[in-house]
């Protein structure tokens, strides 16, 4: 079955059709600042996301009748999504009644949907969320210790992202691993521009580091990560505005605030070069993933395999060394000649015969999208 898997955003439609069979993309393309007109007085691709499907479908041409079924990503699925879901006319108004938790995406996300389903009526089109993997953690997980009633009132918890990548990547590692998902326990660390880490024991998502939004955990480009909520007292106190300290953690942080760039090539390179800020903005990376991994151990109560995956993850040896450093009496250790061979493969970088298995799995979000609508509707 050919899948046609859409991310749509607020000012973009990023979209692939994709074979699930052979997992080879057909096609594949953008559309950027829909709406949007420059000072120059430039138009971007499409006045809105309805006129942005048509010229998607344009450009489909004949490959269109060849779609089995559109998949749909979609960040938020609050505590409605549990797993992909078939979308009808109850579907998007639940997409739209957790919009609250992910303002700047899930409308966007459902502009899409919209826009693709009357641009495609004959198939099914299935949403995908972002959080629905991290459901099956256990409520000493999820609950932050505040006051219930706020809590309930408010909608605040942990739910996580990047589930489907962490799905994905760990069902990938049991098959290189040759052994059942539901036998392992793995932590997947994805660490791209934006960055999360997570425990799965059998196969259930038990703990994630991001929260009730994607700022908490990791260092990210440009986010912080976890941070003592009493620092954002002080901020506010201080006279920060609320939407000047949504800036500063959002899009000023993490290596970007640290090391003034968010990509982490640059931070590495400078580092190399003797700066002392990137120097300290990868000891923060590093101790923070560290942390991680720690608490996991603890939480899973054992480890057969640990995951790289994403940007970072996939691309740079030195820092999956620098993660892993000094984890050695934990079982966690890399094979140097492993580590450094350039692949693009899902491999193992461990030594033979380490107690826990270290890889590199390579994530692929849309296959991931299009294998989980390819399942629900055939
Ligand atoms: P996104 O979260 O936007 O999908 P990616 O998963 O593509 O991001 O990860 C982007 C990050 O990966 C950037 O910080 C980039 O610098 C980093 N990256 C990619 N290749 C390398 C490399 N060889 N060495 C270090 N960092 C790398």
């Amino acid at each position: 079955m050919r899948v046609f898997v859409v991310n749509s955003g607020s000012s973009s439609i990023k979209y692939q059709l994709i074979d699930v069979a052979t997992e080879q993309v057909v096609l594949s393309g953008l559309l950027e600042r829909i709406g949007q007109t420059g000072a120059d007085g430039t138009t971007g691709d499409a006045a809105d996301h309805d006129a942005g499907m048509r010229v998607v479908l344009e450009r489909l041409g004949d490959e269109a009748s060849s779609i089995g079924a559109v998949g749909h990503r979609v960040v938020h699925g609050g505590e409605l999504f549990t797993e992909p879901a078939v979308i009808d006319e109850r579907v998007e108004q639940g997409i739209q009644s957790v919009s609250a938790l992910a303002p700047l995406h899930n409308p966007a996300n459902l502009a899409g949907i919209r826009a693709a389903r009357s641009a495609l009526p004959e198939v099914p089109h299935v949403a995908v969320f972002d959080t629905a993997f991290h459901q099956s953690m256990p409520p000493a997980a999820f609950t932050y210790a505040i006051d219930r009633a706020v809590a309930a009132e408010r909608g605040v918890r942990r739910f996580g992202f990047h589930g489907t990548s962490h799905q994905f990547v760990a069902g990938r590692a049991a098959a290189l691993l040759g052994r059942p998902l539901d036998e392992l326990k793995l932590i997947v660390l994805h660490l791209g521009n934006g960055s999360s880490a997570a425990a799965i024991d059998g196969g259930r998502s038990i703990d994630t580091s991001m929260g009730l939004t994607p700022l908490e955990g990791l260092v990210m480009g440009t986010r912080s990560g976890d941070l003592d909520p009493g620092a954002l007292l002080h901020l506010l106190r201080g006279g920060l505005a609320v939407d000047e300290l949504d800036a500063l953690l959002n899009s000023r942080s993490g290596l970007l605030g640290l090391a003034g760039s968010a990509d982490m090539r640059d931070v590495t390179a400078a580092a190399a070069a003797g700066d002392v800020d990137a120097a300290l903005a990868l000891d923060v990376w590093s101790h923070r993933i560290r942390h991680y991994v720690g608490a996991y151990l603890a939480q899973l109560g054992g480890l057969d395999a640990l995951v790289f995956t994403a940007g970072i993850g996939e691309n740079a040896a030195p820092l999956r060394a620098r993660a892993l450093d000094g984890l050695g009496h934990l079982g966690l250790a890399l094979d140097e000649a492993r580590n450094a061979a350039a692949s693009r493969e899902a491999r193992l970088i461990s030594p033979a015969g380490a107690r826990v298995a270290v890889l590199v799995v390579p994530t692929n979000e849309e296959l991931a999208i299009a294998q989980a609508a390819a399942a629900l509707v055939s």
